[in-house]
């Protein structure tokens, strides 16, 4: 077989010379898509200029799979509900060396590929921060030469769509599929059965291994597979994102049809279509519903049969899976495939339950991505046992080998062993996902070095006692080719000009920037830069929303889900303040500024829908008063996603990283934002540390409570009506909100959620605001001196090399999965 695929021809390398690019652009419009160039539309040209990259593309795939099937090699597969992958005919362009033939070649048939290039549909199969880390990965495990899969969910809606009614969210379905998807292929080849609830039975009678049973699913449909390939910088390795479509196993009951139940007769085929359809818009809170545990069971259990498919059609023994097979988990979402994997191997591959256990546990790796307790995935036991009976039993089965060693090898007492269970004991019976995946891994690791030291301190405190070695770091990364040589070309050949190309393959070479922070001339080029993202952002405002902005005022963006820890109010109470200040003081030397949002709510999350109304109700008020003199001005954007923050991420003066301290398990926003230059501002939360310590002190403001005193004021009664009592511009600011000067049409909106400031405020909005709002004074200070300004941003983008994705993913690779040298 090996000698076969080695001695077939090999396609010849496609050409890259503009010209014959062009031919092969006219080529696949006439016939590819039907039409010649004159009557052909701008979408017909994204499809032919896409047709031409694939086969590119598809070469190097092809050749990518071949190289690790020759090598032998081990293989990642990462585990994720979500991948916010955004567009991808750029990445691909781009990181194939493509990028000024294919524009020469566009132009020279009178089309500007940045005009077709924004009709693309974002592929927006995620939430937020940890969908996009999953897509940055993937880009990063390619360019790094490990050979890896993405599995997950093809979700036919991903995330909503966002409009802005009124100043509220409304939520609409996305439809990125509508015109179909060039870069996916289907593979019907690879077909899973999936079952669901129905029975278990004793071990079948033909002589399997004692601890193998035999499930009698009552429910199945077919799990299928899509493939998007996803290339490396430079295009040397393409590996392959494996989505999951589920089909029914009857598409129609023909007897229910013909006796005249049309309805009815579909019933299987939509059942199947709800599988797949949607992505439960939740961050940082569990969505409890049965189809998200359909979801989660149905891509885990098509992802480990491929997996164990394809590792007994090379290696031959299921048993050699730890050598050839790493397993990474992006948070709980796919932790049934603990029990998953330990069911194939007892009961399909008849392994005795120690042997399947010494199979799955090296193999899996876990990563948490919060200690929000209201995000810990939990499952009632009845509910998981009627979907998955034998998984259930699977579960007992773990704790049991798990608790026994805590309580007679390990001597730990009953709070040890309560926090321990895979079984939360407290009230109703639930199944701990976040337990069974630290039990099931021989890795367990966070996303920054605080998060970390917290996972070892409380959620996982008892399990780490159990296990010391088992919990590590691996800090958060983006690929720098999406989040600054694609996004900010113009800021990449400014670098190039000044450092050379090194840094392009290694981002860490951009210390070398360093040395131009205090030149007068850089400093003006990198303003020019900065001056010219802010033109095309606010061109984009003014196109979207008819908004205008003046590009010379400091930007101030905070973009990312909105969620009370991620405090956007905080924000926006400060906001308030200053527009109070600048009317009562309007002869001081205020800095003008444009205060920029961006972000979705979750549609069940009542108070940060609320947030939203609110920064649009001060937005009203605020840009429209002439006391203001234009000084301050906010804008919400809506529809925050992955095209947009490659606009607005480079034409940020200021980050806003402000979350509780405590809160933030990593971020990433605040990586994009200094890479591009920005300024932050934020508290010692989750990466922002290791930020400071990269930028170093001057080059970052820093407010507010730390994480040990967030704990300690909520441990000692912290009271905020004192705090609120004792700041007159907190006090005013929250008695404007909350009287209703923003929301005349009705006093009372804001009633509660800024009443609820003074008696719970667990997000310390109140005891941090003070020191926030002095901080935001820092920044317009530094602001009025254009050479300090300029030095300490050309310093974020010479220091933050670090935070590549590269270098996370080489971590994930020597240290958990042991597949680079
Ligand atoms: C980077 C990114 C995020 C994560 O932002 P945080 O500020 O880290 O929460 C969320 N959504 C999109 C579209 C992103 O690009």
């Amino acid at each position: 077989m090996i000698e076969r695929i080695s001695s077939l021809p090999k396609p010849a390398p496609r050409a890259t010379d503009p010209g014959i690019l062009a031919a092969e652009i006219v080529e696949r419009l006439t016939y590819g898509i039907g039409k010649n160039a004159a009557a052909a539309k701008p979408h017909d040209w994204l499809a032919a200029v896409i047709n031409v990259i694939r086969e590119r593309v598809i070469d190097r795939w092809i050749a990518s799979t071949n190289k690790t099937y020759e090598e032998q090699g081990k293989r990642v597969y990462y585990l994720s509900l979500e991948f916010l992958i955004g567009r991808l005919m750029r990445d691909a362009v781009s990181n194939m060396g493509l990028m000024d033939s294919m524009r020469e070649a566009l132009a020279s048939l009178g089309v500007e590929i940045d005009l077709i290039r924004e009709l693309e549909p974002d592929a927006a199969l995620g939430n937020g921060g940890l969908g996009r880390l999953a897509a940055c990965f993937m880009e990063s495990m390619a360019t790094v030469d490990v050979p890896a899969y993405g599995y997950g969910i093809r979700y036919v809606n991903g995330m909503f769509r966002q409009e802005i009614h009124d100043g509220w969210q409304v939520e609409l379905p996305e439809t990125w599929l509508a015109h179909g998807n060039p870069w996916e292929f289907e593979r019907r080849e690879a077909s899973y059965e999936i079952g669901f609830g129905g029975s278990v039975e004793p071990a079948a009678a033909d002589g399997s291994g004692d601890d193998a049973r035999v499930w009698k699913a009552g429910e199945r449909v077919i799990a299928t597979a899509f493939d998007t390939p996803v290339v490396g910088w430079r295009g040397e390795r393409v590996n392959t994102l494996r989505l999951w479509t589920a089909l029914p196993i009857d598409p129609i009951l023909l007897d229910a049809f013909n006796a005249g139940d049309h309805i009815g007769a579909l019933r299987e085929s939509n059942k199947a279509d709800s599988l797949a359809r949607v992505l439960y818009p939740a961050d940082s809170n569990l969505a409890g519903q049965e189809l998200r545990l359909r979801q989660e069971y149905f891509f885990s259990s098509a992802s480990l049969q491929d997996i164990l498919r394809r590792h007994v059609q090379y290696f031959g023994d299921v048993r050699t899976l730890p050598e050839k097979a790493a397993i990474q988990l992006n948070d709980t979402h796919p932790a049934v495939s603990i029990a998953e994997m330990m069911r194939l191997l007892m009961d399909e591959h008849d392994l005795p339950f120690d042997e399947a256990w010494a199979v799955t546990q090296p193999t899996f790796g876990y990563t948490n991505h919060t200690l929000l307790p209201e995000a810990l995935e939990t499952w009632p036991v009845p509910l998981f046992e009627r979907l998955l009976p034998r998984h259930m039993q699977i579960v007992y089965a773990i704790n049991a080998k798990l608790l026994i060693k805590a309580r007679r090898e390990m001597k730990l007492d009953d709070a040890a062993v309560a926090a321990i269970s895979l079984i939360d004991e407290h009230g109703e019976r639930r199944v701990r996902m976040a337990n069974l995946a630290f039990a099931g891994s021989h890795s367990v690791n966070g996303v920054a070095a605080l998060h970390t030291d917290l996972m070892k301190k409380t959620v996982f405190a008892d399990l780490h006692r159990m296990f010391p070695d088992r919990i590590n770091n691996k800090t958060n990364g983006v690929t720098p080719r999406r989040w600054l040589q694609q996004c900010n070309p113009e800021l990449t050949s400014l670098i190039r000009e000044a450092i050379g190309d090194a840094f392009l393959d290694d981002t860490e070479a951009l210390t070398a920037l360093d040395a131009f922070a205090d030149d007068a001339a850089f400093q003006e080029k990198f303003k020019a830069v900065k001056v010219a993202k802010k033109d095309a952002l606010s061109n984009m405002l003014r196109e979207r929303m008819g908004v205008r902005v003046d590009p010379t005022a400091l930007f101030d963006i905070q973009i990312k889900r909105i969620h009370e820890y991620k405090r956007q109010l905080l924000n926006i109470i400060e906001a308030v303040a200053l527009y109070d200040q600048i009317r009562s003081r309007p002869e001081l030397d205020w800095q003008p500024r444009v205060k920029l949002f961006g972000g979705k709510a979750a549609p069940s999350y009542h108070n940060a829908k609320l947030i939203i109304k609110l920064a649009n109700d001060v937005a009203r008020v605020i840009n429209h008063d002439p006391a203001v003199q234009g000084l301050l001005k906010i804008v919400f954007v809506p529809n925050y996603n992955v095209s947009v923050a490659e606009v607005m991420m480079p034409a940020a003066d200021l980050s806003e990283q402000i979350s509780t301290a405590g809160m933030e398990a990593s971020g990433t926003g605040n990586m994009k934002f200094a890479l591009n230059g920005a300024l932050t501002i934020g508290t010692l939360d989750g990466a922002n540390i290791e930020i400071k310590d990269h930028v170093g002190d001057d080059n970052i403001v820093i407010f507010g409570l730390t994480a040990e005193e967030v704990a300690e004021r909520r441990a000692n009664g912290y009271t905020p009506r004192e705090v609120i009592e004792g700041s007159r511009e907190l006090a005013q600011a929250l008695s404007a909100i909350s009287s209703g000067v923003f929301s005349p049409d009705d006093k009372d909106r804001y009633a509660d959620l800024i009443g609820g400031l003074y008696d719970h405020d667990w997000f310390m909005v109140a005891a941090d605001f003070d020191s926030y709002h002095a901080a935001q004074r820092r920044i317009d200070t530094i602001w009025a001196d254009e050479s300090a300004w300029y030095s300490k941003t050309i310093r974020n983008t010479a220091r933050v090399g670090w935070f590549s994705s590269d270098r996370t993913i080489r971590q994930y690779a020597r240290e958990i999965w042991g597949v680079l040298p």
